[in-house]
């Protein structure tokens, strides 16, 4: 209960009160209250003062009522407005905790991917290194001076179009990090037959990280074909073998993102473009 609750209680009671005490003094017996009663000035003037008392009494309870309304109205407003305040700070309280959220989801993100990026190029890194590791493998083991493989005349391992060339190309799989393609995709359906695209020796059949199941043919005067990505491969190690012959199977082995041939023609162990090799 405030204050101005409480006066007006207290002014209630006190009006009660007064009016008690005039009734008393009306009906009292005593002589001295019966002197006043008749005289004929307190017989108009006691009632006129009653009158007054409660018309003031009436006017001041009137007034507390108004007041205590006023504060019923302040205390529901400042109540909605305490409501209003609670849930704005709820509402940010929220909003902080929402942007904590995202921020952290981002940061996680980040984090993602950079990792995906040092893995991009530990594997380009990887992939060059075996390309070049492949290059000196086919210099030690090329071994013969007749050519067999003529430019331009390379029968086609799969028949299938191609769907990535030669050259400086984004990775498929490694998030389009640049990377030198150092021979040709053909597509073909999973388990099409490879073919020698020239006859020669084999001088490797086996897995090779980034190409998977791999197959090297040795043509002779410094010139070699790769066929990657084989689901099976059927040539053995210094097999002889001629154009045309199976030599395994076309898969999605090593770093590869489908079934399809890598294609790679190679001089003294650098790649060159299949396509200027390949019979058209
Ligand atoms: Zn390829």
């Amino acid at each position: 209960m405030n204050i101005l609750q409480r006066n007006l209680k207290y002014r209630s009671l006190n009006f009660k009160e007064n009016l008690g005490e005039s009734y008393k003094l009306l009906q009292s017996k005593n002589s001295f209250s019966l002197i006043f009663l008749n005289d004929p000035f307190y017989q108009i003037a006691v009632p006129y003062y009653l009158k007054s008392l409660m018309k003031l009494e009436a006017g001041r309870l009137n007034n507390l009522n108004t007041q205590c309304k006023d504060i019923e109205q302040t205390k529901k407003k400042w109540e909605e407005e305490k409501r209003n305040v609670e849930a704005l700070v709820r509402s940010i309280a929220e909003k902080k905790a929402y942007i904590e959220r995202k921020k952290n989801e981002k940061l996680a993100y980040l984090e993602k991917i950079r990792t995906q990026k040092r893995y991009q190029q530990q594997v380009v890194a990887t992939l060059e290194r075996e390309s070049k590791e492949i290059e000196q493998m086919i210099r030690k083991l090329a071994s013969s001076n007749i050519q067999k493989a003529q430019k331009g005349r390379l029968s086609w391992p799969v028949i299938g179009s191609i769907t990535s060339g030669f050259g400086i190309r984004r990775h498929p799989i490694l998030g389009g990090a640049p990377l030198f393609h150092t021979g040709v995709d053909i597509a073909a359906s999973y388990g099409t037959p490879v073919r020698a695209a020239a006859s020669g020796r084999i001088i490797f059949a086996g897995w090779y990280g980034g190409y998977g199941n791999m197959v090297i043919i040795d043509h002779g005067g410094k010139i070699s074909t790769v066929y990657g990505h084989l689901s099976k491969i059927v040539a053995r190690v210094g097999e002889e073998i001629a154009e045309g012959d199976i030599i395994g199977y076309v898969g999605t082995t090593g770093l590869s993102t489908g079934p399809h041939l890598h294609f790679e023609v190679r001089v003294n162990g650098d790649p060159v473009d299949p396509l200027s090799w390949l019979i058209r």
